[in-house]
């Protein structure tokens, strides 16, 4: 019988303790595990290669993604830098969305750099661009949808298809929109990835990556590098993440509940000039995103119809809305995006891309949205100010 996302959160790897029959798994901090006698090893030797507490959360996370196996890194980048370590070798081909997330773009610039592979960073959306990187005959095929920070949406499914047509691995980081609202490896992909440090782990305090793919033997394969280079989680890290992951469905629910809230307040605020959010007939890739996820999502973009001094007065009249990096919390965040996630693209980068001078990143919490929206109205009041 195939269980539903919320119980499958909730309940798996319950009830596994025989000694003490814990209903909750206990964190196993061991490094190392005794042999039972010369040259008779346990199913656990070392923490690196494998730990029974990441052994619980990435069958988790496995099965919410609908794959073989996951392998759990210590970080998000380490699960990019995993996947680009074990399908490309020095002259392969690495097709990368032009509008990715910032870190991936670094890494994948600088190891491009090095020599270690080549990359192309291509508009997914634009079906010419995209034929003519796939013949390139790339070995691996990033995709990243929504995007971040316009929530511009690109199709998993052909992607993924042309992907293999042209003989390569399809992998999609997920992050954005977390396993509840969106299923890439049933849509055809390859892999699956996310930083666990957002929406799974749900409570920003964890920094952690995941790799699930639909193949075991390329499971087998991503977990043997992940032990061999070292990038693998750490027992405490799976804990925790275990833990914020038993609420994921009602977290996304109500943030992207609070996030339509507040697009329909936004919506009707004379200093907004624009607003980004996959559930807005306008939004490059809105019928795509109707069409394969199974919800908007609760990141949301806009512009501020002004100058600097305002969105200064703006952030500053702020209470309830934290200004900080990263996102999928329970707390509301908001971000600028030229001065902090955005600020090591070139102004001219920036503006190529669509990315505004005054467009500001909102990860909606699970707060009350009638707080946060009179929170946003005072704030607007206060910008408005000379
Ligand atoms: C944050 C993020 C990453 C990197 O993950 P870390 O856990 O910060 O290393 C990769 N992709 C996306 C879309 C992200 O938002």
């Amino acid at each position: 019988m195939t269980r539903k996302q919320a119980t499958i959160a909730v309940r798996s790897g319950l009830n596994v303790d025989e000694q003490y029959g814990c209903v909750v798994p206990p964190i196993h901090l061991s490094s190392t595990y005794n042999f039972i006698d010369f040259n008779k090893p346990r199913t656990h030797d070392y923490s690196r290669r494998g730990n029974p507490t990441r052994d619980v959360v990435q069958r988790a996370l496995a099965e919410l993604e609908s794959g073989a196996d996951a392998v759990l890194t210590n970080t998000g980048m380490s699960a990019l830098h995993l996947i680009t370590t074990v399908f490309l070798k020095p002259g392969d081909v690495l097709v990368a969305p032009h509008d990715c997330y910032g870190g991936s773009y670094r890494l994948f610039d600088s190891m491009a750099k090095r020599g270690c592979y080549r990359v192309l960073f291509v508009d997914q959306g634009d079906e010419a661009a995209l034929a003519a990187a796939l013949a390139e005959k790339p070995k691996l095929v990033l995709v990243e949808t929504p995007s971040n920070p316009l929530l511009r949406v690109v199709d998993i499914e052909k992607i993924c298809r042309l992907a293999r047509n042209a003989g390569a691995v399809s992998v999609v980081d997920n992050t954005f929109l977390s396993p509840a609202l969106q299923n890439p490896l049933t849509l055809g992909a390859d892999l699956a990835l996310h930083s666990c440090t957002k929406y799974l782990n749900g409570h920003s305090d964890v920094v952690a990556g995941v790799v699930i793919a639909n193949d075991p033997d390329m499971a087998a394969e991503l977990a043997w590098w992940a032990n061999n280079i070292g990038v693998t989680g750490s027992a405490f890290d799976s804990y925790l993440l275990l833990r914020g992951l038993r609420t994921l469905v009602p977290r996304m629910e109500m943030a992207q509940r609070n996030a339509l809230a507040l697009i329909k307040y936004l919506q009707t605020q004379p200093l907004v000039k624009r607003l980004y959010h996959p559930s807005l007939p306008e939004n490059a890739g809105h019928e795509i995103a109707v069409r394969q996820q199974k919800g908007f999502g609760a990141m949301l973009s806009f512009e501020l119809n002004g100058d600097e001094q305002m969105i200064r007065r703006f952030l500053g009249g702020l209470t309830l809305f934290t200004l900080a990096e990263s996102l999928g919390g329970v707390e509301s965040l908001i971000s600028h995006s030229a001065t902090m996630t955005h600020a090591g693209m070139a102004p001219e980068a920036r503006a190529a891309a669509g990315i505004s001078e005054t467009l500001l990143r909102i990860s909606t919490g699970i707060e009350d949205s009638e707080d946060l929206i009179a929170d946003l109205d005072n704030a607007f009041r206060i910008a408005a100010k000379r």
